[in-house]
């Protein structure tokens, strides 16, 4: 079984189009995908119609990536098998959305007294949804030639303590979990490691993650070293948490590939463990 429970799609900051995700996961053999994408769910109908005309066998979950402050932290929570069509879970999404609109308006203004003008309409121009995202101004900072990468416009201008940094008014770690619990999910700290949190840090928020009710957090991540995988999983047994795996592919790279080297130690108790997973698949256990 090959399982992905983070990817992203251009209705967040992914570059792939639903159905251009869906046909990846099908030629990578993925048989269980969620999209993740950041605070909203407006791809999961139409990656189900894919998989549907295209009589594909990949279970799709459908998922969601919260964004959370925790501490002056952004801390990301995904959730898996939320109704995508609860109407109040929409409306708190929307609630979120707002705020991306807000902070991208803010974030403009700063880029403008650096002398870059006009990348509110750039950035916006690039988002495919109402999901506006500093990936997309990095994205048209480099199309613009101000910045060689992306990962120069953050390094530069976009991430915490830069000059055109913006602090977000995100809900917190608890409402999150909340949210993804009323919509009938599982509530995942995404990717504990990639907080810029030192190692005592990272263990606090998982204790505090715990603490809050939340259900598993990801232990298989994309670019990771087998000693990492194996703390997380260690974090996870001391919290009783779930384990889960997730790529965060958000675009063709030699970075990350989409249901790709995700095994859990064998120990694991996988986020899964109570799901009704389809028996399709002929592929072997990975
Ligand atoms: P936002 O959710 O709008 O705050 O944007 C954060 C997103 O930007 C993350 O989900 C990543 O996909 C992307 N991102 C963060 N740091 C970098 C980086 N250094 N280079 C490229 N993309 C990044
Ligand atoms: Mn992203
Ligand atoms: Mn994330
Ligand atoms: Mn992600």
């Amino acid at each position: 079984m090959k399982i992905d429970l983070h990817s992203h799609t251009k209705r967040s900051d992914g570059e792939l189009s639903p159905e251009e995700l869906i046909n990846r996961a099908h030629n990578q053999g993925v048989d269980v995908l969620a999209i993740t994408d950041h605070d909203t769910v407006q791809a999961i109908a139409e990656a189900q119609q894919i998989i549907d005309d295209k009589q594909y066998n990949i279970q799709l979950i459908s998922g969601v990536e919260i964004s959370t402050s925790w501490d002056g932290c952004e801390i990301h929570i995904v959730g898996l098998n939320v109704d995508h069509e609860c109407p109040q879970f929409l409306q708190r999404l929307n609630q979120q959305l707002e705020t991306r609109l807000d902070r991208a308006q803010r974030i403009a203004k700063k880029l403008a007294i650096k002398g870059m003008e006009n990348t509110y309409d750039g950035a916006a121009e690039l988002a495919t949804s109402d999901c506006i995202s500093r990936a997309h101004f990095a994205r048209h900072l480099m199309l613009e030639g101000h910045v060689q990468t992306m990962d120069e416009a953050f390094k530069k201008f976009l991430a915490r303590r830069k000059s055109c940094y913006v602090a977000p008014g995100w809900i917190t770690v608890e409402q999150a979990i909340d949210w993804i619990h009323d919509a009938g999910g599982q509530a995942v700290l995404a990717h504990p490691t990639r907080y810029d949190l030192s190692n005592k840090w990272v263990r606090k928020l998982i204790a505090y993650f715990a603490e809050q009710g939340g259900d598993a957090i990801e232990v298989a991540l994309s670019r990771q070293s087998p000693n990492e995988r194996i703390q997380l999983q260690s974090y996870a047994d001391n919290h009783q948490l779930l384990s889960s795996i997730g790529s965060d592919f958000h675009r063709v790279s030699r970075f990350a590939e989409l249901g790709k080297n995700l095994t859990l130690p064998s120990a694991a108790k996988p986020v899964w463990q109570d799901w009704a997973l389809m028996a399709n698949a002929n592929h072997g256990t990975n």
